[in-house]
């Protein structure tokens, strides 16, 4: 043993160099939070619970059943149900998500030519039965007024998911001139 080593034992240096990082992490303030009690606001566009969202005049969902959403889902967790109304046209009688399922893929939001859907920034919903997950229609409505109400919810459609329709500004690319092509 060389007598470096000697005082080290003897100091307890190591262990001191071991318990000062312990002490630095117990003043310094904490990276966790006590959740639920500290809760913190969702990053924009985080992908939470689904929407639909409400015609601000008619008071009705937007959705016209055309069913692109549930096509394009991975997880086939859309079920839709239409008949046809008195003018022709399609009744989306009900319209159902089975939320244990979903992946949060977004591409169903991505899918609907008419900013019909939306994913939300709630994501405390957890229950005790798997039929609490399973939202309704009137559910999903419910869920664009308490979480995405206001200009909250367009601006989310509009910033994150840009969806084609005629309620957001698409923009426009001009075709380019002929002697652009040219070169
Ligand atoms: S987010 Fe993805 S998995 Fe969930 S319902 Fe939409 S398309 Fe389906
Ligand atoms: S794509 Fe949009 S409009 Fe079509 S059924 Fe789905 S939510 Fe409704």
């Amino acid at each position: 043993m060389t007598i470096i080593e000697l005082i080290k034992k003897i100091f307890l240096i190591e262990i001191l160099q071991g318990l000062s990082v312990t002490f630095k992490h117990w003043i310094s303030p904490s990276v966790t939070r006590q959740y639920p009690k500290e809760k913190r606001v969702p990053f924009p566009g985080s992908r939470g619970l689904h929407a639909l969202v409400r015609n601000p005049v008619t008071g009705n969902a937007k959705c016209v059943g055309c069913g692109l959403c549930a096509a394009m889902c991975p997880s086939e967790c859309i079920y839709i149900y239409t008949s046809e109304g008195d003018d022709n046209k399609k009744v989306v009688d009900r319209y159902e998500i089975e939320v244990l399922r979903c992946v949060f893929c977004g591409l169903c939001v991505e899918a609907c030519p008419y900013g019909a859907l939306s994913l939300t920034d709630h994501f405390e919903y957890s229950d005790y039965t798997r039929e609490a997950f399973y939202y309704t229609k009137e559910m999903l409505l419910e869920n664009w007024d308490k979480y995405m109400s206001g200009d909250k919810g367009l601006e989310y459609l509009d910033k994150f998911w840009r969806p084609r329709t005629v309620d957001f500004p698409v923009p426009v690319i001009e075709p380019k001139k002929e002697e652009e092509v040219a070169k």
